[in-house]
């Protein structure tokens, strides 16, 4: 098969992390004998650098005339002065909303090799750790009006009954792939917009029967989340709590280096993104965990592609590094061998099998 692939390094660690991705990609190309073409794309800091914008439409277009969109990471205190509609965090919104990805994925899992890497009790990582959060992702508070006016700061949540409606099918029909239960995020006690949510997602309950539906306010979910995981399935919530939630169970599986997304919308164009940002501190140290954009370029061929074996692959390379004892430095332990960003990626490469 031959795809295309629209490539965003974006600023900071971005481009270690991608380079790494491409490495795998490549050589899942050579196993199973796909082409894979990439279009460098400009997108945060480095276009603001190049164009004057953290997203020109030319660049967009790019994207979404693309099979999928891999991304590294934008942002960083270079551009911490530059007006809000420019900032380099307004490429991101702009190029989710200019691709109508709507849904955001992102696994909780936690690899057994690095149970120790957790911050919470053996007894409760030993559980299982094992859900997905969707996060509804171009709507609701980062979507609204934003304004300060005479010392007042307003910012507007807004929900329609189809955008929820939209989010909470992927909802379901994830539920529907795994273990059947779906768990509604909201904050129905004081919102008007969450008592929608919760309207909307009691109402499509009576399409999935097989499906048990529950409701949690987001402050208990956020709680739940540390105190037993392993109730959890699928998680589905608006833009915002998704968002911090999110935050919150990568943190319990060990570090934010290893997790991938996807989002996705009504095409199977998708983008695919570690969870974590650019990360300025460990920039140009050969350090970062790239395994987070790995597993994404992954989540690209089993979502996008329709190549699971392919995506198989990957998971278990990874999986085999992580056996062969091999560590970067935000998940090393004791006994473990460290390694850089690049020598992670090439050892995945080397763990590498056809399915
Ligand atoms: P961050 O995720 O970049 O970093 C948080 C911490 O995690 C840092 O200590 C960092 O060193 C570490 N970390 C992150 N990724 C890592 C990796 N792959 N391997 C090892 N350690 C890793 O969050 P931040 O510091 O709050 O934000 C930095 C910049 O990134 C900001 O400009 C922010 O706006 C931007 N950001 C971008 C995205 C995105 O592009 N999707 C997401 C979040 C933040």
């Amino acid at each position: 098969m031959v795809k295309n692939i629209a490539v965003i390094r974006g600023d900071g660690i971005g481009p270690e992390i991608v380079n790494e991705a491409i490495k795998v990609l490549n050589r899942v190309a050579e196993l199973y004998g796909h082409t894979f073409n990439y279009t460098e794309v400009y997108m945060g800091g480095c276009a603001i650098d190049k164009f004057g914008d953290p997203l020109p439409a030319s660049e967009l277009e790019k994207c979404v005339s693309s099979d999928s969109v891999l991304l590294g990471a934008v942002g960083g205190n270079k551009w911490n002065d530059v007006p809000g509609n420019m900032r380099p965090e307004k490429g991101l919104l702009r190029l989710r909303s200019g691709m109508g990805v709507y849904s955001n994925n992102r696994p909780a899992k936690i690899w057994k090799q690095l149970a120790e890497a957790s911050p919470l009790k053996r007894s409760i990582v030993d559980n299982g750790i094992d859900f997905i959060i969707v996060r509804e992702l171009i709507g609701g508070i980062y979507f609204g009006e934003h304004k300060t006016e005479n010392g007042i700061a307003t910012d507007v949540l807004k929900y329609s009954e189809a955008e929820i409606e939209r989010i909470g099918r992927i909802g379901f029909e994830t539920a529907r792939k795994r273990n059947k239960r779906l768990c509604s995020v909201e904050k129905s006690n004081v919102l008007d917009s969450s008592r929608l949510w919760k309207k909307v997602m009691h109402r499509l309950a009576e399409e999935y029967p097989e499906i048990e539906l529950s409701d949690m306010l987001v402050d208990n979910c956020a709680m739940q989340i540390v105190k037993d995981p392993s109730q959890f399935d699928v998680i589905v919530t608006e833009n915002m709590f998704g968002d911090i939630l999110s935050d919150e169970a990568s943190m319990i599986t060990g570090s934010i280096g290893m997790i991938p997304s996807s989002s996705l919308g009504a095409s199977s164009c998708g983008l695919y993104e570690p969870i974590h940002g650019s990360a300025p501190d460990i920039a140009g140290k050969d350090i970062a965990n790239p395994i987070g954009t790995i597993l994404s370029a992954a989540m690209m061929l089993r979502f996008s592609f329709d190549m699971p074996d392919e995506a198989d692959s990957i998971e278990n390379a990874v999986s085999a590094y992580l056996d062969a004892g091999c560590r970067t430095s935000d998940i090393m332990s004791e006994g473990c061998r460290l390694v850089g960003c690049k020598e992670c990626g090439d050892l995945i490469v080397e763990f590498l099998n056809k399915e």
